[in-house]
Order: C-alpha cells, then structure tokens, then sequence
C-alpha cells in the first residue's frame, strides 16, 4: 500500500464512511462508555485486556493512561501518533484510509477514561491525502455529534485536531512529536519528566499510536477476556502484520499476538518466489535486528522477540531473498539513520555518519577488512548513550546485519 491508496480506492467505495462504520456496529463501545461506565472502569479494564502499544515499544496502554495525574486543573492532552515512518511499515495508514473512524472511536473512549477534551492525530507529512480523508471522517462525526460538546447527550466534550507533520523520521519519537505539534523543531526531549506528566504545552499527555487506539472498541465492546482470547495473557489481541520483499503475497495480515513468524511468512504470504530461498527477515521495521532463516519459528509477541536478541517493533515483516546482497542492506540501513539523526547527541550524530561513509566505502570496492569491526565499534559506542532511542535503533540493526553476516561481508570487501 501507498500513500496513493486514497485513489487506489475506487470513488463510489463509501465503506470508510460514518454511514458504513455505524452499521457495522461502529461507535457503540463509545457510547456504552461514554454513558454508563466510569472513567476509571474504562481504563481498569483496558489494564486487563494486556493491550501493549503498537507503535514500537509495547509499553501496556492501560497502564500508560493510569500514569496521567487526576488532580490539578491544567488541560490534558491526548496526541495519535500517526507518524509511521519506520521503513517496512504500513499498517497504520491502513486503518487511516479504510477505518478512519475505528480510530477516532478509539480516541473518543481514550479521551473520556483519561479525562482529556482536546486532541491531536499526528499525521506524517507523506501521508498529505490521507490526512485530508481524516479530516472528512473528523467532519462527519462531528456533524452527527459523535464529537464536539455533549457528545451522546452527556456532559463529555472532545475537540479533535489534524496536524500535517514535515516528513521527518524523528518526529515519530513521542517527545519530538510533541515539540512539532507545539511548532518547533521536531527533536526529542531528555526524559524524565515523562509526558503524562509534562506533555504537549507542559500539560499531561498521552500518546499512543494509531494502531493502539483502533484496538480499544473491541475491548470495551467486546470485552477484556474477549480480547485477550485473541492474543497472549501479557500481550492481548490481534496485530497488523505488514509484510514485504521477497513473498509472493506481500500485504497485511491481521493474525492473533504470538504467530510463529515463519508461519507468516511461508503461509500467508506464500514464502519467496520460485527460485528465491530467505536469506534473512526483518521482524519489526528497519529498527529490528535482522533474523536469519533457521530463527523464523520465533513466536510474533514483544517477549519472544526480544528473548530472540530483536524485537516486534512495529511488526514490519521485511523478508530479504538470496539474490540481495547484505552489503546493499547494510547500505540502505546506514543512509536513512545518517539521514534521519536529528544531530543533537554525539554519539548518534557522528556515529550514524561515520557508518554511513564506512559503509559506503565498502560497497564502492575501497573498503579494508578492518572496517567490519569499525563498524561494530561504532554500533557499540551508539548502543544506551543516547538521548532517545534512535541511538539504538540505527545501532542494533546494524550490528546484527555486520555480526550474522560477517562471511559474506568479508568476501565483498576483499572483491
Ligand atoms: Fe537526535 Fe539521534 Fe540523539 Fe535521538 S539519538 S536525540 S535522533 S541525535
């Protein structure tokens, strides 16, 4: 899928719609919510669903909500990550074109457990069109009162605000994502204070990503133990499984937390084309450590893939044939991080530049044997000595490519 999905979508396709989404039962977990559960109920049994984040870090959603302080009169803010710029990732806009309002259903029943009036879906400046069929879906909800002041007859208001990113990588880091809402350069901040605390404005913010908040009306349609079923205890429901590269159905698949990878890969999206054997998978987006064919049988959960010594991540499948040097990989790897490095810590700035042109040598035939282990040496230097988690998310990859791959490195240096 790309951004030209909006057009891929023939014109009279109306099931995106507020009309389509209302008969298929869509905004009644907001309503029940909304007008006869209590705050706290809705969060308590989000906890209990085992909902974890789906932008990257899987950190509990329930959870995260209950870290917003209930005193204090200052506004709360709640911010959609709808970033999605980790390559290999395509899931969220997705839900943006074909299910906008699953999300906004979503934010509606975030906003009222936590409190929160005002809110922000962020959308990545690629995703321009997309933003704009937002926008219809906002004006459609809005008109039948499903947003704006009293919405299902009660006292609860909620104000929902598109804001078009600039195209940058860094801008999906939550505290970055705050600064570009607030008009300033997208780059992160030091942490702590946490932005539940000091958010958007200094005001307590949750951000939580597109995905994420498309889960919660099942959860409070549905149920905790409803979802959960279609997941792990610790690790509920279904994920959004985007695969790419060498299958034969590349695509998204929506299949229940903790599917072996290899079963993706080689039976939904029918293995390599003939001819082709996997050289190597990417679990989680470009960030995630690279997997070579004999550790495919990994279950697709957080815990077993960072057991596995990678991650989920966003749960990007990127699946590399035999016909695709790893020097190419290490290639593409090296340029977007030197790219994307916003510049303000040392070790990122330099180290991801220093990669780059390392690694560039390597593929122009002027590289040194030497070089394989510079690289590492500067992965391992990146590696928890930086001010966000882009250090380490330009760092582990690579390491792993230039570690799990060292042979067939070694012959294209000494080519
Ligand atoms: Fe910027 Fe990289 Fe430091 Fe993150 S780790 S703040 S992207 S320089």
């Amino acid at each position: 899928m790309s951004e030209d999905d909006v057009r891929l979508i023939p014109a009279d396709d109306s099931s995106w719609r507020f009309e389509a989404y209302l008969r298929r039962g869509g905004y009644e977990a907001a309503r029940k919510a909304v007008t006869s559960m209590a705050p706290q109920d809705v969060i308590a049994e989000v906890r209990r669903a085992g909902l974890r984040g789906r932008g990257g870090a899987g950190f509990p959603a329930g959870l995260k909500w209950s870290f917003v302080p209930q005193c204090g009169t200052a506004p709360k803010y709640l911010c959609v990550n709808a970033d999605e710029g980790e390559p290999g990732t395509f899931k969220d806009r997705a839900i943006l074109v074909r299910n906008p309002h699953q999300l906004l259903e979503g934010m509606i029943i975030a906003a009222f457990g936590v409190g929160i009036r005002k809110a922000f879906i962020y959308v990545r400046g690629e995703y321009a069109r997309i933003a704009r069929r937002l926008e219809e879906a906002l004006a459609e909800a809005r008109e039948r009162g499903f947003l704006g002041r009293g919405i299902f007859g009660s006292d609860f208001d909620l104000e929902v605000i598109v804001h078009v990113g600039a195209g940058a990588y860094i801008c999906g880091e939550e505290t970055a994502l705050l600064e570009s809402v607030e008009g300033r350069r997208g780059q992160p901040r030091f942490k702590p204070p946490f932005p539940a605390v000091v958010g958007l404005f200094r005001s307590p913010t949750v951000i939580n990503n597109v995905e994420t908040l498309a889960n919660i009306p099942s959860i409070i349609g549905c149920g905790a133990d409803w979802f959960t079923a279609r997941g792990l205890p610790k690790d509920g429901g279904t994920r959004l499984f985007g695969v790419s590269g060498a299958v034969r159905r590349p695509g998204l698949y929506e299949l229940p937390m903790g599917t072996p990878l290899r079963t993706i890969v080689e039976t939904h999206a029918g293995g390599p084309p003939e001819g082709v054997a996997i050289k190597a998978v990417v679990p989680g987006g470009l960030s995630a450590p690279v997997l070579r064919p004999d550790e495919l049988d990994v279950p697709m959960d957080f815990d077993s893939l960072a057991k596995a010594g990678s991650m989920l991540g966003t749960a990007g499948i990127v699946v590399i044939g035999d016909r695709t040097p790893i020097i190419e990989v290490l290639k593409v790897t090296a340029r977007f991080y030197a790219h994307e490095s916003c510049g303000q810590c040392t070790p990122c700035r330099i180290g991801t530049s220093w990669i780059h042109k390392t690694v560039t040598r390597i593929g122009e035939g002027q590289g040194r044997l030497s070089d394989l282990d510079l690289i590492l040496r500067l992965a391992e230097g990146m590696k928890g000595r930086t001010l966000c988690p882009m250090g380490d998310a330009a760092a582990l990859p690579i390491h792993a490519l230039v570690s799990k791959f060292r042979d067939e490195l070694e012959q294209a240096v000494s080519r």
